[in-house]
């Protein structure tokens, strides 16, 4: 297993997301016995790191992981829940919310705690004196509940820089959506840099983006085939298993994903949210030593992620901004067009309710201004149409919070 060292702590690079555990789609019942299974085999390869969040699979995730831990010492293992401050219609007793996630995850402490899903939206509630929610957390950290603290983002990299300028000092590690897809879509890069320039640590979520990295088209697909074929870089065989050792005979899609991201400075821990255990099974092959990319690995992935992407070639450049009578940001507007073309995400929906009415797709007038300053030649009018008519279809971020509010209370009573 490779591990990293984050300030004394060795942590196994490949931490186990527990958001996906297989459920039964009638009862909602998570398959425990699989999760069990799905938990030795990876403590028994040297994972340690398990990962959870207040309000996975409906509550029930917190539970299913303890379950499966129960047999294991405490101090084996690290464990990460997040406080779910993006939910919240209102100031709630933190610290009774917290207690719950103790209570659920069957500990007095947790090694790592975020705020879940700090984005231009949630930032409001997370810096609310009203919902004093940093400052609660803050006493827990003093009260040796919580060991290191940080933040999961899903945020652009202005709101990233500013949330940590803003406050500097507080969080010991960043979790960010990083993968070779959102390098560049997400400007997971520039993010990158961001969290390594504030000195902190930086946690991988979505390192194959909600799986489909992790079975590529095949016409792409066969790009990395033919790498191997050619013998080019370590994928091409080296520590990887053979089909006589009950493996697959071939590196798999998913392990380039998650070699892409093993050597980037900074990376300490890659989540992957595995449901089956032919997942854990090849997860743990990929991790078993280091294996980093070659540079023509490396390119060719670069270059199947931009074939993958389904949207407009917007570079950020701004040409067209000033020109706009509605003052419209269209590049971030376009980032979450995006978005919503590569799959249908809660993330570009959050962005755009972070912003006020008159700057939302909707408020574009179709004057073709911009388009005359594009140098990519992109109908932005066109796209923005169609951003304001998936936006409007939803899924809405709000409709989700109205829910998730509902469970809060009940489990505060
Ligand atoms: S078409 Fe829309 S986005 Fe472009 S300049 Fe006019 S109002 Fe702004
Ligand atoms: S001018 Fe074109 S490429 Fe530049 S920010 Fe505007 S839409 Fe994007």
């Amino acid at each position: 297993m490779i591990y990293r060292n984050f300030k004394g702590q060795k942590l196994s690079q490949l931490g186990f997301g527990c958001m996906r555990f297989a459920s039964d789609p009638e009862t909602g019942e998570i398959d425990q016995a699989k999760v069990n299974a799905m938990f030795d085999l990876a403590i028994r390869e040297g994972v340690n790191y398990f990962d959870t969040a207040y309000p996975y699979l409906g509550g029930k995730s917190e539970i299913a992981m303890a379950e499966a831990l129960s047999g294991y010492p405490r101090e084996s293992y690290y464990l990460a829940d997040k406080f779910p401050g993006h939910s919240l219609t209102g100031p709630i007793d933190n610290i009774a919310l917290f207690n719950v996630s103790l209570r659920k995850c069957r500990t007095d402490y947790f090694d790592f705690y975020l705020l879940h899903n700090v984005t231009e939206w949630s930032v409001q509630f997370y810096e609310s004196e009203e919902y004093h929610i940093i400052p609660d957390l803050l006493q827990m950290k003093k009260e040796g509940k919580i060991r290191y603290f940080g933040f999961s983002c899903h945020a652009g990299p202005d709101m990233l820089d500013a949330f940590l300028t803003r406050h500097e000092g507080v969080f010991d590690f960043v979790q960010i959506q990083l993968n070779y897809l959102d390098w560049t879509m997400q400007d997971a890069k520039i993010k990158c840099d961001i969290i390594r320039k504030h000195g902190l640590g930086i946690w991988v979520m979505e390192p194959v983006r909600g799986g489909k990295l992790a079975v590529l088209p095949e016409s792409e697909s066969a790009k990395l085939r033919a790498l191997r074929e050619r013998g080019v870089g370590s994928g091409s065989g080296g520590a990887y298993a053979s089909a006589a050792d009950g493996g697959l005979a071939e590196p798999s899609d998913a392990s380039y994903a998650f070699r892409f991201l093993q050597d980037l400075p900074g990376v300490t821990v890659i989540l992957s949210g595995m449901n089956e255990v032919f997942q854990v099974e090849d997860n743990l092959r990929t991790f078993r030593e280091e294996n980093p990319l070659s540079d023509e690995e490396r390119s060719v992935l670069l270059d199947i992620a931009e074939n993958l992407k389904r949207g407009v070639p917007c570079t950020a450049c701004r040409y067209c901004c000033d020109g706009c009578p509605m003052e419209l940001d269209i590049p971030y507007l376009l980032q979450c067009y995006n978005d919503y073309k590569f799959a249908t995400t809660m993330t570009p929906s959050m962005r755009i309710d972070a912003l006020p009415e008159d700057k939302r797709p909707s408020a574009c007038i179709g004057c073709g201004q911009c388009m005359h300053a594009c140098p990519q030649g992109i109908d932005v009018p066109s796209a923005l149409a169609e951003l304001a008519e998936m936006y409007e279809k939803g899924p809405h971020w709000g409709d989700v919070v109205a829910q998730r509010a509902k469970s809060i209370e009940e489990d505060l009573k």
